[in-house]
């Protein structure tokens, strides 16, 4: 769970029961308590180089209300965003938020949660008979901050409800706890991003190791919801298939347990563009992770920028050792897709 170092409160929010509660329960804490007008206008997180302005975001808290209601299309994977947090404490070193969010990625939450959800109504009535998908964890990573705002339970019990709406989230955290007895009728599918232990030790800072991420899939594995997995950034790297290997087994050992519903999976394989190796190396000067552009293919992505991919041949050896791995140890999981 996420312990901030400060809070910021904008002055609306307090007008919200959450609001109300989040800041009751914070004044008992030992942390910084601020009052902001505006959770767009967020001043005085400390920071004077970029490592520090990062890691002080990273323990900073705004409740905020969402105002904007118009919520970012989030193709291919779902027709929406849902904006229910924002920023995640984790430091994965190759967080995708990091060229999205500014130099201090403080975590923002939002005390409407019953505004957000009426608009998510009328988005899906927009669309109906066809179904419609929200992505939760667009920008976020939305399980942290749950047990203090409740607000995923919320929603997993509204979409129980709707006969056009699905909703899907990933994490790499396991506070999954208060997500377990609800009712969620199918329609929540819940994915945990997973990579081989080596991986996670050395560029996921701040998260929770490999056997915690098993665990806490086991457990909404056996709470009956959708399970996925999105095995990314994948590396080649000495012993990376014996990693792997080793990773989809325990993983195997621990879910699979209703041929029904059998776990999805995306695989996606190491990628960088020259704007996130800037910012990585700003703030992780020292990292390990692979950058180098003549080891890499440069390709043009569906969304018109280039990135720099493995080349043609280790992205087959990558797909090939997915391809046949996953069948072996998941005998009626569904692959998504391997790029
Ligand atoms: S857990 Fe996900 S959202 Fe959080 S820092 Fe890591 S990659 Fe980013």
């Amino acid at each position: 769970m996420f312990k901030p170092k400060r809070v910021f409160f904008e002055l609306d929010a307090l007008d919200y029961p959450s609001g109300k509660q989040l800041f009751d329960y914070f004044s008992k804490k030992d942390v910084e308590l601020l009052t902001l007008k505006t959770h767009n206008r967020v001043t005085g997180i400390p920071g004077s180089t970029p490592q520090e302005a990062y890691l002080e975001g990273k323990k900073t808290l705004v409740v905020g209300v969402r105002k904007t209601l118009n919520f970012a299309s989030c193709k291919p994977s779902a027709h929406y965003q849902l904006p229910l947090v924002t920023s995640c404490m984790g430091k994965c070193q190759y967080c995708y938020l990091n060229t999205q969010l500014g130099k201090k990625p403080y975590i923002r939450i939002y005390v409407n949660i019953k505004e957000i959800l009426n608009k998510t109504t009328k988005l899906i009535k927009e669309r109906q008979p066809e179904v419609t998908v929200f992505e939760g964890a667009a920008t976020s990573d939305p399980i942290p901050v749950e047990p203090l705002t409740g607000t995923l339970a919320e929603t997993i019990k509204y979409f129980a409800n709707q006969s056009l709406g699905r909703f899907r989230f990933v994490t790499k955290f396991t506070d999954v706890d208060s997500l377990l007895n609800i009712k969620h009728g199918d329609h929540t599918t819940i994915r945990f991003s997973i990579n081989s232990a080596p991986i996670i030790k050395t560029f996921e800072q701040g998260t929770p190791r490999l056997p915690a991420r098993i665990k806490a899939a086991k457990k909404i594995d056996e709470a009956g919801y959708p399970l996925g997995f999105i095995i990314a950034p994948v590396f080649i790297y000495k012993d990376w298939e014996k990693d792997y290997h080793d990773m989809l087994k325990e993983l195997a050992k621990a879910v699979n347990l209703d041929p029904n519903k059998p776990p999805r999976f995306e695989v996606i394989s190491h990628r960088y563009t020259l704007r996130a190796k800037s910012t990585i190396l700003d703030i992780f000067p020292d990292t390990k992770i692979p950058m180098k552009e003549e080891d890499r293919q440069f390709k043009y992505g569906q969304f018109g920028y280039g990135k720099y991919v493995y080349p043609n041949e280790k992205r087959k050896q990558i797909k090939g050792f997915f391809t046949k791995e996953i069948p072996e140890l998941f005998p009626n999981a569904s692959i998504d897709y391997i790029i």
